[in-house]
């Protein structure tokens, strides 16, 4: 077994970057509960302070069980080299950071995960950065977007909250076209159903706290990078592909090559940014990983069904998965995510913003709960919760109006999940 790319996705997502512990033999990945790691001698140290040799320095930086993570994420992404972080927010400037520098934006798009619309809208200003939403069907208006100061394009594969998926061919089509890298959100998608550097995207960033951890567990984050993109054609990225001073003017794309943008991350994104992940937390998502498959397909198969049942009911205005025949998403199924359109969707209740209410507080097996991705059922009134610092115009452009409902389904037995929706709906519309 020495070919791993060749290896299926169900192999991968079990033995990729658990290899038996040196030390032990530890068939499972040990929790390395560390923080330093001791030297041979001196010129160990220097050799890996001066990345000439590869090793563990210090755990903000780059830890064992932390480490088999990342190399999990990226081959179940087909990149070459992956970042974990503290967060899924943590993860998208992480990924932004060696992009940027002030008077630099990034091209987004208007169907986000609120928090991102929040952090792109705000956050990032703090940091000379800005944002330029865009509504990702209009390819023409995304072109026309990206201007000189452009860094990145930003999506989601399958949008938060759910019933939207971009045509990452045509985006990656504008962005190759451009020189500018594209960042592709994958967390509601899971490698599972979709693969963004097959359709093209430079990097991909997950909240692992979702689908990858998939127990609602640990927040975690990770940025995977393809390792095809040529950071220095345009000369725009002088932190990858110029001598960087941050760190004693190494050009990390002559030293590195495809693991330019990897290293960077770590030794300087994860030095000083310090948005690091813990073992500990590693270990929940190492776990989790290991029946993604097996869990995206129950997802799948629950939403699909319970996504039909609420479309046939008279209580219900409108149902928003791009599984349903009657969505006009539906068409990229196929190309974008062959494998089904994840487990995420929205509804809209007769009876408006009360209803919603009344809907989420007569649940009894979903949990009323800020997550998705989790084995449980979970619902949210994205208006008053995770919407609730936007506009009512983003609100809307979000898919999160105030009649809108998020459901993530769970991996429990769907009749019952029937059951308990079609009571709860009899007490909101009552
Ligand atoms: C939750 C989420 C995030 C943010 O991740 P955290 O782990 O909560 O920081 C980003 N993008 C999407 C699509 C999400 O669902």
């Amino acid at each position: 077994m020495t070919d791993n790319t060749a290896l299926g996705f169900d192999t991968l997502q079990v033995h990729a970057g658990a290899e038996p512990d040196p030390a032990t033999g530890a068939r499972q990945i040990p929790i390395y509960q560390t923080t330093g790691y001791v030297f041979r001698d001196a010129e160990h140290a220097a050799n890996l302070f001066n990345l000439a040799e590869v090793g563990y320095i210090y755990s903000r930086l780059t830890n064992p069980t932390v480490g088999a993570l990342q190399t999990r994420i990226a081959m179940l992404e087909g990149g070459a080299g992956a970042v974990c972080c503290s967060s899924g927010h943590a993860a998208q400037l992480m990924a932004l950071f060696p992009l940027m520098s002030p008077g630099m934006n990034v091209i987004a798009s208007t169907r986000l995960y609120g928090g991102t619309i929040q952090q792109f809208s705000n956050t990032i200003k703090k940091f000379g950065w800005s944002a330029k939403f865009v509504d990702f069907d209009d390819t023409d208006a995304v072109a026309a977007a990206i201007d000189e100061n452009t860094r990145a394009v930003f999506c989601e594969s399958i949008a938060n909250p759910g019933g939207y998926i971009t045509d990452i061919d045509a985006i990656s089509a504008i962005t190759n076209a451009a020189g500018i890298p594209l960042i592709v959100d994958n967390t509601t998608a899971t490698p599972y159903l979709c693969n963004p550097i097959e359709h093209g995207a430079t990097l991909v960033v997950h909240s692992t706290t979702k689908y990858l951890t998939g127990n609602g567990t640990v927040t975690g984050g990770a940025v995977v990078d393809s390792g095809k993109f040529d950071w220095a054609a345009s000369g725009k990225f002088p932190s990858l592909a110029a001598p960087e001073p941050a760190y004693h003017g190494i050009n990390f794309y002559e030293a590195l090559g495809a693991m330019a943008f990897t290293f960077h991350s770590i030794a300087i994104g994860l030095r000083d940014l310090g948005m690091t992940m813990n073992p500990q937390g590693a270990h929940y998502t190492l776990m989790g990983i290991e029946t993604l498959s097996l869990r995206m397909q129950k997802h799948v198969e629950n939403a699909t069904v319970l996504a039909k049942w609420l479309e046939n009911d008279p209580r219900i205005e409108a149902v928003t998965y791009a599984g349903l025949e009657s969505s006009p998403y539906n068409h990229r199924v196929a190309k974008i995510c062959p494998k089904g359109a994840g487990g995420l969707f929205t509804i809209t209740v007769k009876g408006g913003y009360d209803a919603c209410v009344k809907l989420v507080e007569s649940l009894e097996l979903f949990s009323h709960v800020a997550n998705l991705g989790d084995t449980r059922s979970l619902i949210i009134h994205s208006a008053s919760t995770t919407h609730r610092q936007l506009s009512d115009e983003q609100r809307a452009a979000a898919g999160a109006a105030s009649n809108v409902v998020r459901l993530s389904i769970g991996i429990e037995d769907v009749k019952d999940l029937i059951a308990d929706m079609d009571q709860a709906l009899t007490k909101a519309t009552a």
